[in-house]
């Protein structure tokens, strides 16, 4: 039971109060993890890539939410980030999920969350896992064609069915109706089928894109749900439920929040619920990745004269930075220790050096590189960085927390597990995780 006053204390303080003690713990915690792993002597993978988490960010996402939509109840789309302890969280929040999978359902089932809190928004869905969707009670799901509707009719006829319709997403990060969603035009056809196989529709859905940028698409897509609701009532559903998506951004959700806000009260009545699918907006920023230099080559250029470097990290496009590939993302990196200095948080403006205002450190210019074998594992094909670095130093990485781990592989041997240090710069996170 969040009230707007927790919200205030979390937020509306000086934001560079909660921000700096944020940036506080993350930074302690990533010194003290990287200070005393010396590369001559470590243990097999002690330099493994690892992530700080501030659990303190997950909550004081779900308090603005809570803000600035307090009619949409979040169902957090487990495919962004199935950290266990961000579920842990959201579920002592009392959030709803949106699972996509036999295997994501399980995981938040297994957590003792209700099934009716839990939507399989997957419209096109695995036959057994339907079944075992009808076994562990997930009634919510989503479907968009004939077809799924006659394997639901089949396998689950009493499930509780959302239409998700096409949206305009051109407008964003990665567009999710070039595989998904009804047309307009197709949907009277469906509804048309789903009554005659008497199948239950309780709701519209539909899903903006992933990292959406034109709250207009929101507009449109609320407008075009209420055109199906009539549609569904006008053959004798009574739907309840509208599902809008994901695609929420944390640097402009304010903005998208208001125009949603807007659109659900002029075309839907408070009768009726009104659920999201929020994945990023909630992990983005809450976790940072420290990787360490595990090679480096030297490249000397003799007409100009210049030198730069190439570092390998044990960790790139293959693990943790699939996010470049899938997602669209530049992560940035900045130094976390160079021989025996820890950089953290000091060389943001002119590449100021630890503790020394004003001492300029010599710009040098890099490429960064993953660890496998493959030329496209690279991580930043440009970028300069206030020191010269060297084997054993470390970079991290800000923004590391959706669609990054989840989609991990093992390619060359390496490992798709890392370590995650929790931490919480909000007493409420902290006191429902124990941290
Ligand atoms: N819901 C569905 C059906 C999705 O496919 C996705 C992302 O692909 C999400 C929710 C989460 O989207 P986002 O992380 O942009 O909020």
């Amino acid at each position: 039971n969040l009230e707007q006053s927790d919200y205030s204390l979390a937020i509306k303080n000086p934001s560079n109060h909660v921000y700096q003690d944020s940036k506080q713990l993350i930074g302690a915690a990533l010194q003290k993890r990287v200070e005393n792993i010396d590369p001559e002597t470590c243990g097999v993978g002690e330099e493994d890539a690892f992530f700080v988490a501030d659990m303190g960010e997950v909550y004081r996402q779900h308090l603005r939410w809570k803000m600035n939509l307090k009619r949409v109840k979040p169902h957090y789309a487990v495919k962004c980030n199935p950290d266990p302890q961000v579920l842990r969280l959201l579920a002592e929040l009392g959030t709803g999920f949106d699972c996509a999978s036999k295997a994501e359902i399980e995981q938040v089932i297994k957590m003792g969350v209700d099934p009716s809190r839990i939507i399989y928004a997957q419209p096109c869905k695995t036959k057994s896992y339907v079944r075992y969707a009808a076994q562990q009670g997930v009634k919510q799901m989503t479907f968009d064609n004939a077809d799924e509707l006659y394997k639901i009719k089949q396998l689950f006829p009493g499930a509780e069915l959302f239409l998700r319709i096409l949206t305009d997403d051109s407008a964003s990060l990665c567009r999710l109706s070039l595989k998904f969603g009804a047309s307009l035009d197709s949907a009277q056809g469906l509804l048309e089928l789903a009554k005659k196989l008497e199948l239950n529709v309780v709701g519209v859905a539909f899903h903006v894109g992933s990292g959406a940028s034109d709250p207009k698409a929101f507009l449109k897509a609320v407008q075009d749900a209420r055109f199906v609701f009539d549609q569904a009532e006008a053959l004798g559903f009574q739907l309840h439920t509208l599902d809008v998506g994901g695609g929420f951004v944390s640097e402009t959700f304010d903005a998208m929040a208001a125009v949603l806000s807007d659109a659900l009260d002029a075309h839907f009545p408070p009768h009726i619920r009104i659920i999201g699918e929020p994945g990023r907006y909630y992990v983005a920023n809450a976790f940072t990745i420290a990787c360490n230099v595990i090679a480096r080559r030297t490249v000397r250029d003799p007409e100009l004269g210049t030198t730069s470097y190439m570092l390998y990290l044990n960790d790139g496009v293959y693990g943790n930075f699939s996010s470049i590939m899938f997602d669209h993302q530049h992560p940035v990196p900045r130094i976390l220790k160079a021989g025996d200095r820890i950089f953290y948080d000091k060389h943001e403006d002119g590449y100021e050096l630890d503790g020394e205002p004003g001492t300029k450190a010599l710009p040098t210019e890099y490429s960064i590189w993953g660890p496998t074998c493959d030329g496209i594992d690279c991580i930043s094909a440009r970028c300069t960085l206030a020191e010269t670095l060297d084997v054993g130093d470390w970079l991290y990485f800000e923004e590391m927390g959706a669609y990054t781990k989840c989609s991990a592989t093992r390619f060359n041997g390496f490992t798709d597990k890392h370590e995650t240090i929790y931490v919480s710069s909000e007493s409420g996170a902290s006191a429902l995780l124990g941290l």
